[in-house]
């Protein structure tokens, strides 16, 4: 209802968000650390944070989520939660047995100013942490950043508590993929095993939040990097983050803490960034690309070349995460078609300066915001209209509103199933993103064509 009033008239707002494009810090953290194998997330707040948090990634990966929480009442918000963090420690490890509890700070006791670091550390001079077990922390204010930064923090926080360097240099590289879908991170790895790499990639969610259905309940799933091949990552010959946003503080933090040297590309989403990634992978390791994967390759661009005539000229809106904004917006610029309004609500300068290099030549008049809102992007829709949406659910409004064609993309998708099952990355994500792209914009053509030019063949 509240769309039907967005006006094209768009007004300097600087108090106010009107449909956030982005969600809290802690969704973030709480993905990240299923990433980590038998893992159990824990909220340090009060309840309905946690409650939150649990059922958005649960109705986008459609796989329940376990996570704890500190269970604030009034009393922890006057005195601090250092007593029910402590206890739940102690409850965590007796109940549910987890290798590692990574806990996450919520807005209330961010305010409060809870010391995880210290309170972490009294539980393990009181014998609260059981022999090989682990608790770590990552600080995640949702008053600042988004669900982005707070994914970031988390992969941050695991190298600085678990990277070590030796002596040993080991024949390895660190993945750090970014926030993408489990299917993704399994593509990643089949890549580089296609390659004859080994790699520590973490976090890790495949297996995690895609397992397969056996019947019988599995607390913990088999998937996740493992504690002593995140302490390994410190011996790596090199790192490759993929995405400036989630993935290159943690980069950074590996090379400053245990020097291993980093290359910071994009996610791979799309033919460049795809590319960009292998040859990466080439030059760190020297393994050669097997004819799988250039077979692969060539089957996206011939693909391409027979998709182009439709994609060209197309006006795109796109609203969602910078990371993944950022390669699928010089993807579409690859296949001829105009991304016109970009937005993301994570906020970064470093977004807007990716964007207009990739723009600047093929599509000047582009809008682009960071820290921006839906309603912007309605708004700007409205001023002239797209052929084409990308976005997660709630985009759907404004293409309902708009009547626009609307592909799902990005977090989180709550009205959809099988997303986290299927790749966008690599050239075989490649390959269905360029189907997705090609079907809705076809639809379209259908649905409005008049009966004599309905054509069966295209
Ligand atoms: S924004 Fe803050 S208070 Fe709201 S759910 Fe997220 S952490 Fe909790």
């Amino acid at each position: 209802m509240l769309l039907r009033h967005t006006t094209d008239k768009i007004q300097e707002r600087k108090a106010l968000v009107v449909n956030p494009a982005k969600t809290c810090q802690p969704i973030g953290a709480m993905y990240a650390a299923l990433g980590i194998h038998r893992c159990l997330p824990h909220s340090h707040g009060s309840q309905g944070c946690c409650s939150y948090h649990r059922s958005t990634l649960t109705r986008h990966y459609r796989e329940p989520i376990m996570a704890a929480t500190s269970s604030f009442t009034e009393g922890s918000s006057v005195f601090g939660g250092q007593a029910n963090l402590l206890e739940s420690i102690s409850n965590i490890f007796t109940v549910y047995d987890p290798d590692i509890i990574a806990v996450h700070t919520t807005c209330l006791s961010e305010t409060i100013g809870d010391d995880i670091a210290q309170i972490i550390a009294k539980a393990q001079a009181d014998g609260k942490i059981p022999e090989g077990k682990s608790v770590i922390h990552a600080n995640t204010p949702s008053y600042v950043g988004s669900h982005v930064t707070g994914f970031a923090n988390m992969v941050k926080n695991m190298v600085m508590y678990f990277s070590k360097s030796s002596d040993l240099k080991r024949e390895q590289i660190n993945i750090i993929p970014g926030w993408v879908e489990p299917a993704d991170m399994r593509e990643m790895k089949r890549l580089t095993t296609a390659m004859g790499i080994k790699t520590v990639l973490f976090p890790d969610t495949s297996d995690v939040l895609d397992a397969p259905q056996t019947g019988r309940h599995q607390f913990y799933p088999k998937g996740g990097v493992t504690i002593p091949q995140l302490q390994t990552s410190g011996d790596s010959k090199a790192t490759i983050s993929l995405g400036e946003f989630t993935s290159l503080p943690a980069a950074k933090a590996l090379d400053a803490k245990c020097k291993v040297p980093f290359h910071s590309l994009d996610i791979p989403i799309g033919l460049t960034a795809t590319d960009r990634f292998i040859q990466t992978l080439h030059d760190v390791t020297g393994a050669a690309v097997p004819d799988e994967i250039t077979d692969e390759r060539g089957k996206m661009v011939d693909i391409i070349t027979d998709m182009q005539q439709y994609f060209y000229g197309k006006r795109v809106a796109l609203a969602g995460d910078p990371d993944q904004l950022i390669p699928l917006t010089e993807f579409l610029v690859t296949l001829g078609m105009q991304p016109v309004y970009i937005v993301t609500g994570t906020p970064g300068k470093r977004f807007e300066e990716r964007m207009s290099e990739i723009l600047t030549d093929a599509v000047p008049d582009a809008k682009c915001k960071q820290a921006g809102d839906m309603f912007l992007l309605h708004q700007w829709i409205k001023q002239e209209s797209v052929d084409l949406l990308i976005g997660n659910t709630y985009g759907k409004y404004i293409a309902r509103d708009e009547d626009i064609p609307f592909i799902r993309f990005g977090f989180p998708i709550l009205d959809r199933v099988g997303h986290s099952y299927l790749p966008n990355v690599g050239y075989a994500g490649g390959i269905r993103l360029l189907e997705k792209l090609l079907n809705a914009i076809l639809d379209r053509q259908d649905s409005m064509s008049l009966e004599e030019s309905f054509e069966l063949v295209m």
